[in-house]
């Protein structure tokens, strides 16, 4: 299978998704994460890089590969979540984490723990930037008001990675990390080729991601609020309740507000870069735990947006991930609830015995094998990506399991409508598989597509 030769490909065939791992590794300022078209991050190339700086970046790049190094154990594989190890529901137990969390504050609520309890001497995570109210910075978090600080959805552009060999710095220190499923595969990938940095990152924590709005998105919903960019003192896009309105407030105090539906459904989700229209994993199973929002359905088989207590959905991927969420659970930082999920695609031990970090030529889980059949081999996967693979081969919901179901349904749907806007030929021809994306812009397949439409394109 091939990849993308160099970071110049991965750039031209849009791939990028701006995770900003190439600038730390290029290092001594040959690179620089920069604003780019509508306001997506993108590396700027200050100084050419040499052959070997090239390779060292297309090997880890999560816009030419997918690949999730010593992430996965000997655990379950389901077809459409990846590794799972327990599946529920929950949220902070501290009220104030819960507010300000985007669903139920869970991943805040584990980033106190793994802080309180020493497990790691700092975190690495997407703050607001004090320069720019629509924009991230990466901040290293120390304590509690840091956590809260950075708590919450900021549905704009992040690169966490883009100096991610210095903050790890020389000094032995343990850093937890929390990131989009795509940086969280930079980094897993960053660790698993460098043994001596293995240890310093115990714990990735990441949520579902259903794509990277660009700045404009952002620009447009403040358009819609009537707040100029230059009135806006600080930004929030959702969470202070759940799902919590996007909320301006401006410099004579002044506060403008748009509810979730309409930030995220109605402008964001129009504005996503092309790299998320083909992810591969949107649902972070790289990470040690997942979390997303747990909605409850509505009436219409959507979920619903009412405005209620926060509750996230959260998956344990690996045995690391359990342990602490049940050692939070157990020191009360966390409330669980169970929530059933259906199993029946899952595979136990499947990701175990691949070798280590091989995720895209991992043993084909069982549910996945009626859509592979056509023109892959035994060691092809098939697309998650694709909208066809999803609708056929999603495992139905048994009863009792409508809020999870709901969450996958939702979550299909809204992916399978943004690839309605991409050319068809950029998602069959382009050969998109669990694991591994190649070359999406371009017209004719590089490789044979598992995909069943993929004999039509
Ligand atoms: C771009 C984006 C798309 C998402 N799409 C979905 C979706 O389709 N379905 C779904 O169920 N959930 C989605 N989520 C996740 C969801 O909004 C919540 O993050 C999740 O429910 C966990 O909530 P929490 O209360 O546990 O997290 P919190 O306690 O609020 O913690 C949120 C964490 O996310 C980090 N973070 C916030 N924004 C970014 C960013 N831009 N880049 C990197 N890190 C960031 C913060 O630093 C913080 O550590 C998305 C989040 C983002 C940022
Ligand atoms: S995805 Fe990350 S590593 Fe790859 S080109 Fe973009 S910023 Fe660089
Ligand atoms: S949809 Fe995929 S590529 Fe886009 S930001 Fe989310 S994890 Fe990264």
């Amino acid at each position: 299978m091939r990849h993308p030769a160099d970071l110049r490909t991965i750039l031209s065939g849009d791939l990028c998704s701006g995770c900003g791992l190439c600038a730390s590794l290029a290092g001594d300022g040959k690179i620089d994460m920069e604003m780019a078209g509508p306001g997506y991050l993108r590396p700027a190339v200050r100084r050419a890089l040499t052959a070997e700086e090239d390779r060292a970046i297309v090997d880890v790049c999560p816009g030419a590969r997918i690949e999730g190094y010593g992430a996965r154990g000997n655990t379950a594989y389901h077809p459409v979540w990846g590794n799972v190890v327990e599946v529920r529901a929950g949220y902070s137990t501290d009220p104030e984490v819960r507010q300000v969390g985007s669903s139920g504050g869970v991943l805040s609520a584990l980033l106190l723990y793994l802080l309180e309890r020493g497990e790691v001497d700092d975190v690495l995570q997407n703050a607001p930037d004090p320069d720019n109210p629509i924009g991230n910075i990466t901040q290293k978090s120390r304590n509690r008001a840091d956590v809260l600080h950075a708590a919450g959805s900021r549905y704009a552009p992040s690169a966490p990675l883009a100096r991610i060999l210095d903050e790890m710095g020389g000094d032995g220190a343990r850093h937890g990390f929390v990131g989009k499923p795509c940086d969280v595969a930079g980094l897993r990938s960053l660790l698993g080729r460098n043994p001596a940095l293995k240890d310093r990152v115990p714990y990735v924590l990441s949520f579902m991601c259903a794509g990277m709005p660009s700045e404009n998105g952002s620009r447009e919903v403040l358009r819609r609020m009537d707040a100029l960019d230059n009135e806006v003192e600080s930004f929030r896009y959702r969470g202070n309740g759940w799902p919590g309105f996007a909320t301006a407030t401006l410099a004579d105090g002044t506060t403008r507000q748009m509810d979730y539906q309409s930030s995220w459904g109605g402008v964001l989700s129009k504005h996503l870069q092309f790299r998320c229209k083909i992810c591969p994993d949107g649902t972070g199973e790289f990470a040690d735990v997942t979390c997303a929002d747990a909605w409850y359905p509505g009436e219409d088989g959507y979920p619903s947006f009412q405005e209620q207590e926060g509750r996230s959905l959260i998956i344990t991927r690996t045995e690391r991930g359990e342990a602490l969420v049940a050692a939070a659970a157990e020191a009360g930082y966390i409330v669980l609830e169970p929530l059933p999920v259906a199993t029946s695609g899952a595979a136990k031990g499947a990701g175990a015995r691949a070798p280590a970090g091989d995720a895209a030529h991992g043993t084909a889980p069982s549910g996945l094998s009626r859509s592979r059949s056509r023109r892959g081999g035994a060691d092809a996967v098939a697309p998650t990506a694709c909208p066809e693979f999803r609708r056929h081969d999603v495992p139905a919901a048994a009863d009792g399991l409508s809020p999870f179901a709901e969450e996958v349904e939702y979550l299909m749907r809204r992916r399978a409508s943004s690839f309605r806007s991409v050319p068809r030929q950029d998602v069959c021809g382009g050969g998109i598989f669990r694991g591994q994306v190649f070359f999406g812009r371009l017209s004719r397949p590089l490789v044979p597509c598992t995909c069943p439409r993929s004999d039509e394109s």
